[in-house]
């Protein structure tokens, strides 16, 4: 054992070449096996967002050997991203390093900055790039692979966006945002500057009605009227906050009575809101908007434009997707395993993919034949009950769909075809009762809460791979034979929030239970200080919380 050890440890020390330079990536060391001599699976995850880091978290198996490759090292806690954009929060109290995050696990976990520029499936190498100004190139193999690289800002190839907007995805975004806010009032407040200039300059533009555009205005609103008109008394008249949206309402995704509520108090606020517009081109000091219903082009002239309309795939992702046969699709496919389509030992999470999930119709007769066990070619009440469980387990809009009907169980769905004494079926009856369950195949948004939850469910997965392969307990293959290893995936909605400022926040939880206001807004507080991921984190940000009720926010420009 000691031999085959020690040759399989050499073997492992290969050096790559890429491109023209040589470059050498070589990780063997006795830690590579586990406590009885097998050479550890090599996990390489890609991502240090929502996605990788819950991942990371909740992988307690040691008989992996993990290799983390992101550009940021550290973990950035995303909704309070907008509190950085003004500094309700400082940017540091919502970060926190990788290397803090995985140093107590017993799994091995290493880490690389860098981005990672190819993936090669078939031979399963991830091809990397330092971020750092030389740039050296390196390639590292895999054994499973976890895409957890998130999503690039869509811009929707509107001209002079890239140029001339700023986003708010990253923690630099909001500390540019930051800076960029001050700017235009120092600026602004210079003796020689036009009335004209003054008012262009302190025309601040916020593009999408988004949760993170809604959220961006609101704070920025909080921060003139709380802060800065103190500050900048000869300017505080000339500053303007539009928010442009190119459908009808803001904040489309929630409930409709917190559409209205945030939309009257935007008006209320003074919030200029512009729905029906959409910006067609950008320039440097000038945004045009085209109204939807008229066609008629105006122009707003700007001091800072916050560009914040959704989320696209990156490039790498892109190539990845030709390569394995997912060209003519906008966002990379999973199964509800989060395997990618098209490879064996690659899974995506977060917000580079989305879960395509299978429809009953497309395996209805596989189905039935399974159901049907002693091949009658019709099934009984009780061959049905038996593969029920099955059937809702392997394809979740069954079960919704029972719920939005109101139907106990899928029974009540044969009733509904065969009337009140159901005693065999056919393979017609069947189809035609859960002909409309397809209906209820949704796509999860890209939000912290999928991205988090499918990176537990996945280290889950990961945590009881052996057993599980010995043991599945995933519902009943339809189509081939066996069991799936582990139950699917499954969402669970916990709510959403829209702070909305001035203390008050809309919260929309499960069961469609709305709740608007001041109290919301505590309730906000609570759950982001709970959700940190470190006490370390917990106690900035209630800090900083605590010192902006205090002292008020920081206007200085560094
Ligand atoms: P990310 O968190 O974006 O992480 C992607 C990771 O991949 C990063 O570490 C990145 O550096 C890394 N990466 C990028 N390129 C490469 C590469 N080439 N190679 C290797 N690694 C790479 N969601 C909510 O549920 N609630 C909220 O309140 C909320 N508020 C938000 C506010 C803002 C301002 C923003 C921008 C988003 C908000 N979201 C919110 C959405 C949420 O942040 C995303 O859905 C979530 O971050 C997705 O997680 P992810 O891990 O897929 O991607
Ligand atoms: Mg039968």
């Amino acid at each position: 054992m000691i031999f085959s050890s020690t040759v399989l440890l050499l073997l492992h020390r290969i050096i790559y070449f890429c491109g023209g330079g040589v470059v050498a990536y070589s990780v063997a060391n006795s830690e590579n096996y586990d406590n009885v001599g097998n050479q550890k699976k090599k996990v390489v995850v890609l991502g240090t967002g929502w996605a990788g880091t819950s991942f990371l978290r909740n992988l307690k198996n040691p008989s992996y050997d993990v290799q983390v490759i992101s550009p940021r090292n550290y973990f950035a806690f995303t909704p309070l991203l907008p509190s950085v954009t003004v500094g309700t929060v400082e940017a540091r109290s919502v970060v926190e390093p990788i290397r803090n995050i995985v140093k107590k696990k017993k799994v091995d976990v290493d880490f690389c900055e860098a981005e990672c520029y190819k993936i090669d499936a078939k031979k399963k190498k991830v091809y990397c790039r330092s971020t750092k100004n030389d740039k050296e190139e390196f390639v590292v193999d895999y054994d499973y692979l976890v895409v957890a690289m998130g999503a690039r800002v869509n811009t929707f190839n509107t001209p002079g966006v890239e140029e001339n907007c700023l986003y708010l995805k990253e923690v630099e975004d909001a500390q540019k945002i930051r800076r960029k806010v001050i700017d235009c009032f120092e600026k602004a407040s210079l003796p020689n500057v036009s009335d004209d200039e003054r008012k262009r300059m302190l025309q601040f533009v916020v593009v999408g009605g988004g949760p993170t555009g809604v959220e961006f205005a609101a704070e920025l609103h909080d921060f003139v009227s709380e802060d800065l008109v103190k500050l900048y008394p000869t300017v505080k008249d000339f500053v303007k906050i539009s928010l442009l949206e190119a459908t009808n309402h803001i904040l489309n995704m929630f409930d409709k009575r917190i559409t209205v509520f945030a939309e009257e108090k935007f008006h209320r606020d003074g919030i200029d809101l512009k729905t029906g517009s959409m910006v067609v081109n950008v320039s440097d000091k000038e945004i045009s908007t085209k109204e939807i219903k008229t066609g008629k082009i105006s122009t707003i002239p700007y001091g800072m434009a916050v560009w914040s309309t959704g989320i696209a795939t990156r490039p790498v992702v892109l190539d990845f997707m030709k390569e394995i046969g997912q060209a003519n699709r906008r966002v990379l496919a999973t199964d509800e395993w989060l395997r990618v389509e098209g490879t064996n030992d690659i899974y995506a999470l977060g917000d580079c993919a989305t879960i395509n999930q299978r429809k009953v119709m497309e395996d209805i007769s596989a189905i039935f034949e399974k159901a049907d066990k002693d091949q009658s070619g019709t099934l009984t009440v009780k061959e049905f009950q038996d593969a029920v469980n099955d059937i809702c387990d392997r394809y979740p809009q069954v079960q919704l769909y029972l719920k939005n009907k109101n139907m106990s169980s899928i029974v009540d769905l044969l009733k509904e075809t065969k009337g009140d004494v159901v005693k065999e079926i056919s393979v017609d009856e069947f189809k035609s009762a859960l002909s409309q369950v397809d209906s209820q195949v949704k796509n999860f948004p890209a939000t912290a809460q999928v991205a988090a939850q499918q990176g537990t469910y996945l280290a889950d997965c990961f945590n009881r791979m052996d057993k599980c392969e010995k043991h599945p307990e995933g519902p009943i293959r339809f189509r081939e034979s066996g069991r799936h290893r582990f139950r699917p995936f499954r969402y669970k909605h916990l709510g959403q929030f829209a702070p909305l400022g001035g203390e008050q926040t809309a919260a929309q939880l499960p069961g469609d239970w709305v709740s608007i206001g001041h109290s919301s807004q505590w309730l906000w507080y609570s759950v982001y200080a709970s959700k940190q991921v470190s006490w370390r984190t917990r106690s900035l940000v209630v800090s900083d919380w605590m010192r902006r009720f205090i002292f008020g926010r920081d206007s200085s420009q560094i």
